[in-house]
């Protein structure tokens, strides 16, 4: 028998367990892992807490990631005993995911654990932080550098919002840091930001077109945050969208596409094609600092995941949860 987090939704209604199960309840798929470090990204709080429709069928496993290590394979690419890590596909929505001592997956999904990182490291990064680092990514795409001027980050303080500072500070960029959390200040200021910015200047009902102020932005915010941050880009800024804490709406204007020739990019981590994960987990090899991902992280237990989910759907939790899952 094995520790998971189980996800019930039926005539008692819905709820989020910590339980036993029996390896033989896995669902299908080519490689078994025994996993060691999941992480609670903010999507595994809406489906543990039921705050978002994320669960697609149940009893579900929630946890979009994890990282362990194969305990039997009939799948090309994998062996038993090789370290690996997988983000998204669906896993954790409409296949069990990583808050689980044991894991049955598609090898297809699974890319090989980077040597830089262990296990906890790779799963303190998580779904969030390999997010940041596709966000980062776009930017330089469409041609955003250092010097071309300063870059925001909105939802500064959680886990996408942590790594992006972290990332774009150790290349070199000027960081804006977007936060609802005044009193987290100087630990934005240690990831590497230069300049704090107050949540509620961009999250109300703003102007077609403000003051150019950033060349770039990671949004991890969405709703009338996104709309005001579109509209306070340089001319040719890029603004790489991944996220909606604040809201899935856009109530944005055509003012900043059509006068200022601004670039909306949106980022999804979930079906990302493989050899992109490989390029974005490679990259944060390179540009995280292993101090900073330390700096920003705190370590659960499985049990305290279900509990640690409605605290972070409620901003209270700064940086990464990593879940170790065998506590
Ligand atoms: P966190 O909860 O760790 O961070 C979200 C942050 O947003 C909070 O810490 C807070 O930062 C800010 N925030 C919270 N509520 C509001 C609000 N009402 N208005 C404005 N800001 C708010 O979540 P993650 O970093 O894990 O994820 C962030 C977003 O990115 C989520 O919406 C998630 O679904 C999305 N995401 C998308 C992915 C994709 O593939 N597209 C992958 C991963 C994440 P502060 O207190 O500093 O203001």
């Amino acid at each position: 028998m094995f520790n998971a987090i189980q996800i019930h939704n039926d005539e008692a209604g819905y709820r989020s367990e910590l339980t036993q199960l029996d390896p033989v309840q896995l669902p299908e798929g080519d490689v078994q892992v025994a996993v060691a470090y999941s992480g609670l990204n903010y999507k595994d709080a809406l489906a543990i807490t039921g705050k978002g429709k994320i669960a697609r069928r149940f009893p579900m496993v929630p946890g979009i990631d994890l990282a362990g290590t194969v305990t039997a394979s009939s799948h090309a690419e994998f062996a038993v005993g090789d370290q690996v890590l997988l983000n998204g596909w669906g896993v954790g929505e409409s296949h069990w995911g990583g808050l689980a001592q044991q894991a049955r997956l598609k090898g297809d999904w699974l890319i090989p654990l980077p040597e830089t990182f262990t296990a906890r490291q790779a799963m303190a990064i998580g779904t969030a932080g390999y997010t940041a680092m596709l966000c980062v990514m776009a930017l330089e795409k469409h041609g955003i550098r250092p010097d071309s001027g300063p870059v925001l980050v909105t939802g500064a303080g959680g886990g996408v919002g942590s790594v992006a500072i972290a990332l774009l500070a150790e290349l070199g960029y000027e960081v804006h840091a977007a936060t609802g959390r005044p009193q987290e200040a100087d630990y934005l200021l240690g990831l590497g930001a230069k300049e704090i910015v107050t949540r509620e200047s961009l999250s109300q009902p703003g102007a077609p077109l403000a003051k150019a102020r950033w060349a770039g932005a990671v949004d991890s915010v969405g709703s009338h945050t996104l709309a005001n941050v579109c509209a306070a880009l340089h001319y040719n800024g890029v603004v790489a969208a991944c996220g909606l804490a604040q809201g899935m709406d856009f109530p944005a204007s055509v003012a900043p596409f059509i006068l200022r020739g601004i670039t909306l990019v949106g980022i999804d981590s979930v079906m990302r094609p493989k050899d992109e994960r490989l390029a974005a987990w490679a990259r944060l090899a390179e540009d995280l600092s292993l101090a900073k991902l330390d700096a920003m992280t705190q370590e659960i237990a499985l049990a305290e995941a279900i509990q640690a989910a409605s605290q972070l759907l409620a901003g209270q939790i700064r940086g990464r949860l990593v879940v170790d899952v065998n506590r």
